[in-house]
């Protein structure tokens, strides 16, 4: 069991694609000893990063879903045959380390954002020569929000053209950190050699064939500036007292223990250490620590960060939603004696049946213990628990707060709570958001049907936002989700690793419509055919509403009989599904009765549910509905020269520019776009940027259409319908 919560650290590394995420997963992965191999990323021995075990990933080189591996560090003796700890290291009590894999692509939000729930600091890697790049604003604004203390890690030193100080200056600018630089660079580019450690001033190398000795030494009198060849002056030793300098004054700012330390000449490196370690937690600076994954140069003191510097999960904030009471708040307490809550935050299907990658946030589970869905009710026995390291596993009997590990054969949701069955707590609130877009799909033949249905059952578990029906007028399949690429995503793994091939209409916007103002209304529906007629009459007004929907019954003294009013209502909420003029989902409604008829004999539950179907149709026409359309957040960034062209696409999609800065002769645009004008968009992209700029896309909001646009769609819907008549 897991005692000391002090050695634990549930972490996440977070990287725009292609600054060395997956690399150096694997090398923390081999300096760890939890692997024994080091494989290119992209495969050239066929085998790929360990991290990637979906196929598709391995294809990209990039990695979309989340998954949980466990490591050890500094490495234990047996280990250290192969690999060894940092010579002098402060860190020497085992860490155990869970590193939770976060795709980086926005949008999987759910995903994403399920993930960030779960760790409890990250690695931020970024390039050393790009630099803070789209997808870092995307992911900075991500760990914000989930207020994840951060280490940042510039790799590719090795790279020509790399330049941390730029880097560093670039957290500072562009995300609004506090970067606090703890290493300098012994040589850059095709010289790097190590680092030095600025906290306790000493040089570190790496040799052997991959990296796994590390030599300790003063710094060496010899080396000149990293940077010394794009004319910076000076030696690595002055320029490291003077980093060290601007170390100790960027965290006496926002540390008072150490700014009295420096004041009374006492600074030790334990107290820096501490202070770093107290403002990294605070979100109160970023400590900024360099190498290169690929060149295997200090990646095992990045370790040593981690340990010293990201938080342990006390030192998190986990708040619950107590369901007893309306989602109250609650926060959790990462004690082992407390009853249990944790949270599935993902599902893979395995060979002996379902995995759930669990993060235990209170109490502990153990081995046989039977637990309760909060979803369902549904009390299910936990039979196997294991440890995992991405493909393999390992038996555990117990694990305790704080801990991330899955269990087997357990049968739920992705973002299920599980609980002792003693609260009622859950992890994540029960409202999804509505998807943005969907598309119809077909099986190309009956094989592939079969396949298509067990992959959409598997992943509507695995991801809320992914949502799929069958249209009753078309009878055609319906995905919807979140983006173009989300879907995509999916439509890709059916084929992959469910062999079902699917054909896919043109994507479609999901559209909804409300009412901008109050009406009234007084109904009756009257129908006499032969023997008992349908009689009903409702009145009551509708209103604008802040949420989806609202039925109030407001009738006094009987007008409807009490048994009729559900009738009512469900005949209002048989309409909200569909608007009368186009067809798409209702939002923003109240709808109020407070008077209304009813006949002895012709009243029925059919009859008021007609009456109110036929009552809403009345009152929807009069009440100036408008259409609405998801908006999303675009983010573009790109070579300066390119930036008019960028603001020309933006503006032909009838985008809002939100914000635009430009740097280095590099632009950045932020904007808000309509979704229906986004499709494809990375082609026009590519051709009026030479292929140099890139976009991240993420949902926004609903707004209005303007007004000639809602004519052509109403006029298509009313095509449409036509010649379906036909
Ligand atoms: P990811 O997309 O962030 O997971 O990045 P990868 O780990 O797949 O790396 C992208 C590319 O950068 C691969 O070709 C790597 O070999 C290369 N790479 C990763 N780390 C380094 C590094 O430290 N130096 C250099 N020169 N290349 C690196």
């Amino acid at each position: 069991m897991l005692t000391d919560l002090s050695k634990v650290r549930n972490i996440g590394i977070s990287a725009h694609i292609d600054s060395g995420k997956t690399t150096l997963t694997e090398r923390i992965l081999y300096y760890t000893a939890r692997i024994h191999a080091i494989h290119e990323v992209k495969g050239k021995d066929g085998v790929g990063a360990k991290m990637d075990s979906m196929e598709l990933e391995r294809e990209r080189g990039i990695t979309i879903q989340s998954a949980a591996t466990f490591c050890q560090w500094p490495p234990d003796a047996k280990a250290q045959k192969t690999v060894m700890a940092v010579p002098g290291s402060p860190i020497k009590a085992h860490h155990h380390i869970n590193i939770i894999d976060t795709p980086g692509h926005v949008d999987f939000t759910v995903e994403v954002e399920r993930s960030l729930r779960v760790l409890d600091g990250a690695i931020m890697v970024l390039c050393g020569v790009a630099g803070v790049q789209s997808q870092s604003y995307t992911v900075d604004r991500q760990m914000r929000r989930y207020k994840v203390p951060r280490i940042a890690f510039v790799n590719k030193l090795d790279r020509t053209g790399a330049n941390p100080f730029r880097v560093k200056e670039q957290l500072r600018e562009k995300l609004k950190l506090n970067p606090v630089m703890i290493q300098c660079p012994i040589g850059l580019e095709d010289k790097l050699e190590g680092v030095v450690d600025l906290v306790e001033m000493h040089a570190y190398k790496f040799y052997g064939d991959n990296g796994e000795q590390i030599e300790r030494g003063p710094i060496p009198t010899d080396a000149m500036h990293p940077l010394a060849s794009h004319g910076h002056a000076g030696t690595l030793k002055e320029l490291c007292d003077k980093m060290r300098e601007e170390m100790l004054d960027g965290l006496s700012l926002v540390n008072d223990e150490l700014a009295e330390a420096i004041l009374e000449d006492k600074v030790t490196p334990e107290l820096i250490r501490k202070a770093l370690r107290d403002s990294t937690v605070a979100l109160k600076c970023t400590p900024v620590m360099c190498g290169s994954a690929l060149g295997n140069k200090a990646v095992q003191l990045l370790l040593d960060g981690v340990c010293a510097y990201l938080p342990e999960p006390r030192e998190v904030e986990n708040i619950a939603l107590n369901l007893d009471k309306n989602e109250e708040p609650v926060v959790l307490e990462s004690d082992p004696t407390k009853p249990l809550v944790m949270l599935a935050f993902k599902l893979e299907d395995g060979r002996y049946g379902q995995l759930t990658y669990i993060r235990v946030y209170q109490g502990a589970i153990r081995k046989d213990d039977f637990v309760v869905n909060v979803r369902n009710g549904k009390k299910v026995k936990v039979g196997r628990l294991v440890r995992m390291h991405s493909d393999d596993k390992e038996e555990i009997t117990e694990a305790g707060a704080g801990d991330i590990c899955a269990i087997f054969g357990v049968d739920c949701n992705s973002g299920d709570t599980f609980t002792d069955g003693t609260v009622n707590f859950a992890m994540t609130s029960m409202c999804v958001p509505s998807p943005v877009i969907s598309v119809a799909i077909k099986a190309k033949d009956s094989g592939a049907e079969i396949n298509m249905s067990k992959a959409l059952n598997r992943f509507t578990k695995e991801d809320p936002t992914f949502k799929c029906w069958v249209d009753p007028e078309s009878a055609e399949t319906i995905v919807a989700g979140m983006g173009e690429l989300h879907l995509d995503v999916y439509i890709e793994r059916m084929k992959r690793e469910y062999k079902a091939e699917v054909v896919t209409s043109p994507p479609q916007v999901a559209y909804r419509e409300c009412i901008t103002k109050k009406v009234d209304f007084n109904y009756t529906h009257k129908k006499q055919t032969g023997g008992s007629g349908q009689y009903g009459r409702v009145a009551g007004y509708a209103e604008p509403f802040e949420g989806d929907f609202e039925f109030v019954d407001e009738i006094k003294g009987g007008a409807i009989p009490r048994e009729f009013i559900p009738s009512c209502e469900k005949g209002f909420k048989s309409m909200i599904a569909k608007s009368p003029r186009l067809g798409v989902p209702v939002v923003g409604l109240r709808v109020a009765i407070n008077d209304g008829q009813s006949h002895q004999v012709d009243s029925s539950d059919i009859a008021f549910q007609e009456a109110a179907r036929g009552a809403f149709r009345d009152f929807f026409a009069r009440a100036t509905p408008k259409i609405l359309e998801p908006i999303m957040k675009v983010s573009i960034e790109g070579p300066a020269e390119f930036s008019g062209n960028i603001l020309g696409l933006i503006m032909q999609r009838r985008g809002i520019v939100m914000g635009s800065t430009e740097e280095d002769g590099n632009a950045r645009v932020d904007a808000e776009v309509p979704l229906s004008e986004m499709f494809g968009f990375s082609t026009p992209l590519r051709s009026s940027t030479q292929g140099k700029a890139e976009f991240t896309m993420e949902f926004a909001k609903y707004a209005e259409v303007p007004n000639n646009i809602g004519e052509e769609l109403l006029a298509k819907a009313a095509k449409a319908k036509a010649d379906a008549r036909k």
